[in-house]
């Protein structure tokens, strides 16, 4: 099990952010309004799963989806900073996967009910290494890719966000005072697909660390 508050390196991470429908053509396959704000979820720090680590299905549910996400991570505090400020806040940059039953979201959402339990399931939120963010990382042009087995799935890049990067933190910090160990899952593109025991989950991009990540059977299923 992996150590709390530990990821990679000089990166701990302490809260998980998450935004929904941030591309329009993932929010336009499962027939979601496009937001006029982002919508924002958490997830506890028991969903994460390091590169490499197996990733086990969900004892309940039968439809886990992967979503990737550009992930940001905050290295230090600020509150309700403008955007033009937002990128000097973010220290780090990965790739995660933000795993979703589907099923089980459906059915909650025609409740109107909270979506922890399609969400935050144990092993929902696998995440890559961070790199440190660089001047070289154009934030609103970072391509990446999901493949399943080999198959590629979903193919996206941060310029088709409704909300940038930028934008995102700031938005956020003036929800939340942000703090040291933040990282904000950042929506994903479309292509979200099913994944069964056994799948093979393979992410990368050209301006950050790629991981692999295999689905694995729970016993008490
Ligand atoms: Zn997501």
């Amino acid at each position: 099990m992996m150590t709390i508050g530990v990821q990679s390196d000089s990166f701990t991470v302490r809260r998980i952010f998450c935004i929904g429908r941030n591309y329009p053509e993932h929010a336009a396959e499962l027939a979601n309004e496009i937001p006029s704000e982002p919508v924002v979820f958490m997830k506890p720090l028991t969903c994460l799963v390091p590169p490499g680590a197996p990733i086990p299905y969900p004892p309940y549910g039968n439809d886990l989806h992967h979503e990737i996400e550009v992930v940001l991570h905050i290295g230090e505090e600020c509150v309700a900073i403008d955007e033009d400020h937002a990128r000097q806040v973010i220290d780090g940059i990965a790739l995660g996967v933000d795993l979703t039953l589907r099923d089980v979201q459906s059915a909650l959402k025609k409740k109107g009910l909270p979506w922890e339990k399609a969400k935050s399931f144990d092993g929902s939120s696998p995440l890559g290494d961070f790199v440190p963010l660089t001047e070289n990382i154009d934030l609103n042009d970072i391509a990446f890719s999901l493949h399943v087995n080999g198959s590629l799935r979903q193919k996206g890049n941060t310029g088709q966000t409704l909300f940038s990067m930028t934008r995102l933190v700031a938005l956020l910090s003036t929800l939340w005072k942000l703090l040291p160990g933040d990282v904000i899952y950042t929506g994903t593109p479309s292509g979200v697909a099913s994944l069964q025991p056994g799948d093979r989950i393979d992410i990368e991009s050209p301006l950050l660390r790629p991981a692999t990540w295999t689905v694995v059977e729970t016993h008490h299923k």
